[in-house]
Parts: C-alpha cells; sequence; structure tokens
C-alpha cells in the first residue's frame, strides 16, 4: 500500500497521447495506491466545472471517479492553469481539494506540499498574475461568463503565458532558493515536494544545520513525468511514471 504524488500532467483533449498514458497510469495504480496527491496542472487550463463538456475532459472525470471508487483517496491542489476547479469537480470525482500549500505527515515526517510557483518569486510578472487570478473576486466575475467567452479567455491567457515564458531566461522561471528555504523554515519540515517548474530533480540542502530535501516532480507533456510513491516501508521513490 502506497501514497503517490504527481502534477502537471496539463491534461488537454489536444494532447491525447499524454491523456491515455494519464488513465492507464492512474489504472496501473489503483489496486496499489491508498492515496494520490495530485499538485497541481492536471489540466492545461479550466474554465470551471461546468466546462467539462466542452474541454472533453469525462474521460479524466470517469477515471479519476474509478480510482476514488476503488478505495484510492485522492487530495487535488490547484496549479496555475486549473486554479478554477471546483468543489463540484471535485466531488463528482470524490476528491478533497487541498490548499497550496499543505503539510502532511509522510513517513512519519511533516512535508509541505505545494504547486511549485508560489516559489519562483524572481519571475515578478508572475506573482502580480497569480495574485490576480487567486482573487476570489476575480474568479467569481470570470465564473458570471458565458462557457464560451471564458473558453476564449483561457486561451488567450495560455497563449500569452507561453509567449511571456519565451521572453524568460531559465533561472527567473525556476524557484528562488532563498524563498525556498524560508518556506520550509515557515512552515517546520525538511521535505518539500512540488511541480510547476518542469524541471524534475532531487534538489539536497542544509536549513539550520540539518538535512533538507526537495522533490520536483514532472513534466508529462514534455516527457518527463517523474512521479514519487512512498511505500510503507517510508522510502520515497522518485521514478518516471511506468505504464504497462
Ligand atoms: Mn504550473
Amino acid at each position: 500500500m502506497a501514497v503517490y504524488f504527481l502534477s502537471d500532467t496539463h491534461l488537454s483533449a489536444q494532447s491525447p497521447t499524454v491523456y491515455e498514458k494519464f488513465i492507464r497510469y492512474l489504472d496501473s495504480i489503483r489496486r496499489d495506491a491508498d492515496e494520490l496527491y495530485i499538485l497541481g496542472d492536471l489540466f492545461d487550463y479550466w474554465i470551471g466545472d461546468d466546462g467539462i463538456e466542452t474541454l472533453r475532459h469525462q474521460p479524466a472525470l470517469d477515471a479519476l471517479s474509478k480510482l476514488a471508487s476503488s478505495g484510492t483517496r485522492i487530495s487535488l491542489m490547484h496549479g496555475n492553469r486549473d486554479f478554477l476547479i471546483g468543489t463540484r469537480f471535485a466531488d463528482e470525482i470524490g476528491a478533497t481539494l487541498i490548499t497550496d500549500p499543505t503539510v502532511i505527515q509522510l513517513a512519519a515526517r511533516p512535508t509541505l506540499l505545494t504547486h511549485g510557483d508560489s516559489l519562483c518569486t524572481d519571475d515578478i510578472e508572475h506573482q502580480r498574475y497569480r495574485e490576480i487570478v487567486l482573487s476570489p473576486k476575480w474568479q467569481a466575475a470570470i465564473l458570471e461568463l458565458p462557457v464560451s467567452e471564458r473558453c476564449a479567455r483561457a486561451l488567450e491567457m495560455r497563449a500569452m503565458s507561453e509567449k511571456n515564458k519565451k521572453d524568460k531566461s531559465l533561472e527567473i522561471m525556476d524557484v528562488n532558493e532563498d524563498t525556498v528555504i524560508e518556506t520550509m523554515r515557515e512552515f517546520a519540515v525538511q521535505v518539500m515536494i512540488h511541480g510547476h517548474t518542469h524541471r524534475p530533480a532531487i534538489h539536497d540542502m542544509t536549513i539550520e544545520g540539518k538535512a533538507a530535501r526537495r522533490y520536483v516532480l514532472g513534466d508529462w507533456g514534455r516527457g518527463n513525468d517523474a512521479v514519487i510513491r512512498v511505500g510503507s516501508n517510508g522510502e520515497i521513490d522518485f521514478h518516471e511514471a511506468r505504464v504497462h
């Protein structure tokens, strides 16, 4: 029995290969997974829980529901693309929405879970964007719009973010090390798991004389589908998502 972590699958009907892989992956962990944590950007974009048909996300809903009803507890965190996922969708798939950040006990150690974009403090523009899109007032106003209008806006925002990314250096878009250490200190953790940066890796550091470790999950769309499995022995296994 095990706990799994993944993020950044960026599901989109336009990328059927990743979509199918994700569905087969959920099926492959069904018997083993007590818990699954999805740490943001499950979807490439989300226009509200009433947009499932428009965005053709019924297959994801079905696969996640199937996993939940076979006994896996699913926890879902928003990313910077799918922050409009609401309780209706979470209820439909039998998942719990968790806030960013969340601290859990993992193998008896407090572990900080976050999508990761809040750690990218060198990217001032993204932090401004984040502040806007996470404001309840802005979200409520967007959700008032008709589905077609929301769809058009989401695509616009996505195109803009892709364009902006091209103008920014990789360093700016990565986490800021000081912010990482500050955050881990603030939450008194020695382990952190996040996604977002699309640079799967394990980073070791020392915080106040103690060994600390930061795991960065992979981005499925770019073939870096690193996930984590923590077995009952407490060992953290960081590996590529294997699908048979
Ligand atoms: Mn992200």
